[in-house]
């Protein structure tokens, strides 16, 4: 429920600082899966400033699952537009390289008629999905009004809050006081102030979990340090409508065009029906936001005047860096709590979200009795590494995006040298298409050494930014596939654990469903009878995890199924 005034409660199982793009999706989350918690967000309303445009194949499996897919999709660029990514000199310039991936609408009709033209439309139900991040939130905040679980407060503000641990993980005696589920203090106390009123409550949490952004609460009171590199460029972002842009330049509908010469150098997204546009300007070093013009950075960038209508101005910096922890004690970050990213790649919001997926069904057995000690440990051993490997590929399509952004005049020169600077830069140009087609980062990871999977012994895929290669192996995601009635395989599983049964003659796998409900961990088996799923799932029996990840598989029913259901929730560890 979406609530501004009144008082909170005295306790809530999940407190949640931040209403952003990965607190409403936590919120969304354990209210999905009925766990109670208070969000508050100190804004009175959504950032209405659109920041990501790229909603991740990933991120809309995780959607699909609370049935908000769909409405995201048709509240960004309209489903029949084509998805033209353009590098240009300048908006009156010449055209340098081009990406064009096929509409959401073409890429349905095309699995309807089971014609694939290329493998990457095969490995999810979608590709990337362009939406507004303000569009996105506004979709997710709709579903979270509809959850009885979730109090959403606007306008309010965690101060600040105290579960007696420091950043060391050690409790105010020197005392490790951690037992796996939080330490010996059985809550967080928080301190919330209602910005209306200027009152002050405080409420007990079981778990508080930061999503309070790149400026986090949260982290800087644990006293957590963010490793990596700071500071990589710093953008004004131009927040305007202009109807009239489009008709002024020759390239016709583009989702991102990236302007190469050094004087206009960014990108600009556009929005809705080519008609609003967020144009994100590399300020030059000690060059003050406050001193861009944005009528003259538009008319500057398209060689002429054009009518704009300013909406909002925002300064923003991109970075790499990622918290040197992701959890004290009873205290979680997640999203840019976490880490900071450049945008290049669109992959901050998603690795929140995912970080988000990760947590919440860890918080709901914590808070079911059927977590062991490991089992909240596991959540920034398995995400930290993800930030990391996340935000260095990010930097990386900065670094490879600023590197072509030095040239002048020369992008635009005719004769045959300038001829052949261009062809050599498109070559890094070509190089630069992981910006946009990037399965590999998005679908691709993997929790390798996590202490809640069970490894198969099986090699370990190339880990590619744009290739993803879909396997079961367990650690990885498990892979999308349509089933012969046109569902999803995702659409069969439930929030619990899932264990998939395929093959012709598979194992009797009751005795783990007896070992699951010995120890309290809820688990569905879904029986799949097609033969492309034995073949991609690469075993005849696969235990899904409730984030969608492949904990265990097998073609045979372990010696001891008590210790495979303890490792999945962190209550034991099998010898390797
Ligand atoms: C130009 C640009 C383009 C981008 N493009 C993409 C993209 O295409 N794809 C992608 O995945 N990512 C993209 N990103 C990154 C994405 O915007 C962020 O990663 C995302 O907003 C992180 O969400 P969050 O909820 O963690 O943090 P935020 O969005 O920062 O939300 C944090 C919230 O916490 C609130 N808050 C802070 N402190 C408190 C407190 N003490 N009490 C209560 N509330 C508090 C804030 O008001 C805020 O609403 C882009 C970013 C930029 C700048």
């Amino acid at each position: 429920m979406i609530n501004i005034e009144g008082p909170l409660r005295t306790h809530y199982p999940v407190v949640i600082a931040g209403g952003g793009s990965v607190g409403l999706s936590l919120a969304a989350e354990l209210g999905w899966r009925g766990i109670e918690c208070l969000v508050v967000e100190e804004r009175t309303g959504l950032n209405q400033h659109p920041r990501a445009n790229a909603v991740a194949s990933r991120t809309m499996e995780y959607y699909r699952r609370w049935g908000i897919d769909s409405a995201i999709t048709k509240a960004g660029i309209p489903p029949d537009a084509p998805a033209d990514y353009l590098w240009v000199s300048t908006l009156h310039g010449r055209e340098l390289h081009r990406i064009s991936l096929p509409p959401f609408d073409e890429l349905v009709a095309s699995r309807i008629a089971g014609d694939y033209a290329e493998d990457e439309h095969a490995w999810s139900p979608y590709l990337k999905t362009i939406t507004g991040q303000n569009e996105v939130e506004a979709v997710v905040l709709n579903y979270v009004g509809g959850l009885a679980p979730v109090d959403y407060r606007f306008g309010w503000r965690l101060l600040d809050f105290s579960d007696g641990e420091s950043a060391d993980g050690e409790s105010a005696d020197g005392e490790s006081a951690d037992d796996g589920t939080g330490g010996a203090n059985e809550t967080v106390t928080c301190r919330i102030e209602h910005l209306g009123s200027g009152r002050v409550e405080t409420v007990s949490a079981s778990y508080l979990v930061g999503c309070d952004g790149g400026r986090s609460t949260v982290r800087r009171q644990l006293g957590i340090d963010l490793d990596g590199r700071a500071a990589l460029a710093s953008f004004v972002s131009l927040y305007f409508r202009a109807p009239d842009l489009i008709n002024k330049h020759s390239f016709g509908h583009g989702n991102i065009f990236f302007p190469l010469h050094r004087d206009n150098r960014g990108f600009i997204l556009t929005w809705d029906d080519d008609a609003t546009y967020t144009y994100h300007l590399i300020l030059e070093e000690g060059q003050d936001w406050e001193s861009i013009d944005p009528a003259k950075a538009v008319a500057d960038v398209l060689g002429e005047p054009v009518d704009i209508e300013v909406h909002s101005v925002q300064p923003w910096t991109a970075h790499a860096l990622v918290a040197e922890k992701y959890r004290v004690g009873r205290v979680f970050l997640a999203g840019d709590a976490a880490h900071l990213f450049s945008p290049t790649g669109g992959f901050g919001m998603n690795t929140g979200v995912s970080d988000a997926i990760d947590l919440g069904w860890k918080l709901q057995a914590a808070l079911q009795g059927w977590a062991g000690p490991d089992l909240l440990d596991s959540y920034q051993l398995e995400r930290r590494p993800i930030g990391i490997r996340n935000t260095e590929e990010a930097a990386d399509c900065f670094d490879r995006l600023y590197a072509v952004m030095q040239y002048g005049d020369e992008l635009d020169a005719t004769g045959p040298d300038a001829d052949a600077f261009r062809a050599e830069l498109g070559v890094d140009l070509k190089d630069q298409e992981k910006l946009i087609s990037s399965s590999g980062t998005l679908l691709g990871y993997r929790y390798e050494g996590s202490p809640i999977v069970v490894p198969d012994g099986t090699p370990a895929p190339p880990d590619d930014a744009r290739t993803y290669v879909p396997v079961a192996r367990p650690g990885h995601r498990a892979p999308h596939l349509w089933l012969d009635d046109g569902a999803a395989i995702y659409d069969r599983f439930g929030p619990c654990f899932n264990l998939v049964v395929l093959g012709e003659s598979p194992p009797d796998p009751s005795q783990i469903v007896a070992a699951a409900s010995a120890a309290g961990l809820p688990l569905e088996v879904l029986r799949v009878t097609e033969p492309a799923a034995r073949e991609i799932y690469g075993a005849d029996l696969v235990l899904v995890r409730p984030d969608l990840m492949v904990g265990w598989r097998s073609d045979s029913v372990p010696a001891d199924p008590a210790a495979v259901i303890d490792q999945l929730r962190g209550a034991a560890h099998l010898p390797n």
